[in-house]
């Protein structure tokens, strides 16, 4: 008698592990779990805070009210398919599965959210910025962008960002010091796409010969810590800081 090798199982417990993010800040957009059902709140990154009022008793109809939430019809079955993408963009990284390249589960990934994509790069061609502009018609999209120099791309950013006003993003001059090394792009604040590939199509051809480092990450947690240790710091922190060595495409609600 031979054993059959076991396939892993799924241990019921590990649902009582998946907190993911219910809303997004109004300032940093940092990812938030831990709003309480009831009262006030305070964002642990940017530090706002949220004060009941009589029109809002709690900091989740607050957010809810301002389109802040991040529900869906059914977690389960958006949360499945994320994680479809990302395994078999690992297949593909490790060249089982040639199919599907990073560039391929990156734009499945961008395609199947829901809500927002968050993401630093340092530098972005013009391929990037139409695909972001086409996801942008139907959610969220907000970047920072540092490097960026007077050219071709920066007019789409700038003069043309009216083709997509929910394409927001954060401008840095090649010479700032501010600018965020890390790369990343988060979607639903469930799946994140990090490493050394900048949003260009060389970078993501690149990744798919091991030129440059993608790693796909679907643990929740280091996703939401990626979003709100190298995104929503940035983002909040650039009126504060940069103000006079960069240009903002906010959108004129103020987010
Ligand atoms: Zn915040």
């Amino acid at each position: 008698m031979f054993a059959m090798p076991m396939q892993p199982g799924f241990d019921l417990d590990s649902l009582l592990r998946f907190t993911p993010p219910h809303y997004v800040c109004e300032r940093c957009f940092a990812l938030l779990t831990d709003v309480p059902a009831n009262g006030g709140y305070r964002c642990p990154v940017c530090d706002l805070a949220y004060v009941p009022t009589e029109e809002y008793p709690s900091a989740c109809a607050y957010l809810a009210a301002s389109g802040l939430a991040l529900g869906y019809d059914d977690l389960m079955a958006h949360a499945q398919r994320m994680a479809n993408i990302a395994r078999r963009a690992r297949g593909g990284l490790a060249g089982q599965t040639p199919d599907t390249t990073p560039m391929s589960a990156l734009l499945e990934a961008m395609g199947s959210a829901r809500h927002c994509i968050h993401f630093t790069t340092f530098g972005i061609s013009a391929w990037f910025v139409g695909a972001l502009k086409m996801a942008a018609q139907r959610i969220d999209v907000r970047g920072v962008i540092s490097g960026i120099k007077r050219d071709e791309v920066y007019r789409e950013l700038t003069t043309y960002a009216n083709d997509a006003p929910r394409l927001q993003t954060r401008l840095f001059g090649q010479d700032s010091q501010w600018y965020p090394h890390q790369k990343i792009v988060v979607i639903d604040g469930l799946i994140a796409f990090k490493g050394s590939a900048n949003l260009t199509d060389i970078g993501w051809r690149k990744a798919a010969h091991g030129r440059e480092v993608v790693e796909v990450i679907t643990d929740v947690a280091e996703v939401v810590e990626l979003n709100n240790r190298f995104f929503s710091p940035v983002w909040v922190g650039f009126d504060q800081r940069a103000q006079h060595e960069a240009h903002s495409t906010a959108s004129s609600n103020g987010r």
